[in-house]
């Protein structure tokens, strides 16, 4: 592939033709230069100095951090954009999973670029270094861990004024707990009682009852407090006994 190619491949394949004119572009693909790897290889260790930025040009590469799958990349997907920050070090691994040509912007030609197209470049590190920091929120929500311990609430609705009267009774005390309750209860609880939660889950019949489950399975419920109405039939029974 030669830099017109490139370009042409950056313009169609990448995010880039959003952002940066065909010139931009082309003087990007000028700096960039091609290498092949057998499958299995690693191309990029977290922890390990950033120096040069990286393109996949065909075939399929795993990143992952911490052991947790962040993506698949696809043919015309940039990585290793932790170049661009200030941290400096590769934030995850990229490994080989094909055989695969991928295309490396090494630190000695970003800065060729700063001298033939000093805006453009400007450009790139900015557009670089977001797109790291959006990867870098996206895998904070997935190994995000609530240590917290809540108490629960929940009421079925011909017992919510109970449950009500009751936090009315013990407002002083509930205050005191990181509370979680789903989603109809907890409204009122804000409304009548002026309690406020630290976590909130779906309404009961969407899957609440399940979601407090789950929580209790994780260790994060120190207590429940279930107003339950055994008289009306509800669409989630078996979540209801579940729980
Ligand atoms: P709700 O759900 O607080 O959204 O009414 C409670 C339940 O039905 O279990």
């Amino acid at each position: 592939m030669d830099t017109a190619a490139l370009t042409q491949f950056l313009s169609t394949t990448s995010k880039l033709a959003e952002h940066f004119s065909p010139s931009e572009i082309a003087g990007l693909s000028e700096q960039l230069s091609f290498e092949s790897y057998e499958a299995g290889t690693v191309l990029m260790k977290e922890g390990e100095p950033a120096c040069s930025l990286l393109l996949l040009i065909s075939g399929d590469i795993r990143l992952t951090h911490d052991q947790i799958e962040l993506r698949l990349l696809q043919p015309g997907e940039f990585f290793g954009e932790s170049l661009f920050t200030e941290e400096g070090s590769r934030f995850a691994n990229a490994t080989s999973t094909s055989p695969v040509t991928i295309a490396r912007l090494s630190l000695n030609h970003f800065y060729k670029l700063v001298e033939q197209a000093p805006v453009a470049a400007r450009k790139f590190k900015q557009f670089f270094a977001a797109h790291h920091l959006n990867e870098v929120h996206e895998k904070e929500g997935l190994s995000f861990v609530d240590h917290r311990n809540y108490l629960g609430l929940v009421a079925h609705n011909e017992m919510k004024d109970s449950l009500m009267e009751f936090a009315r009774t013990h407002t002083e005390k509930l205050k005191r707990f990181h509370l979680v309750a789903t989603g109809t209860t907890g409204i009122k609880l804000y409304q009548e009682t002026g309690l406020m939660l630290s976590r909130k889950v779906a309404s009961g019949p969407l899957g609440g009852d399940q979601a407090i489950g789950k929580m209790i399975s994780e260790n994060n419920i120190l207590g429940l407090v279930f107003f339950r109405d055994p008289l009306s039939a509800h669409p989630h029974h078996a979540d209801i006994e579940a729980l």
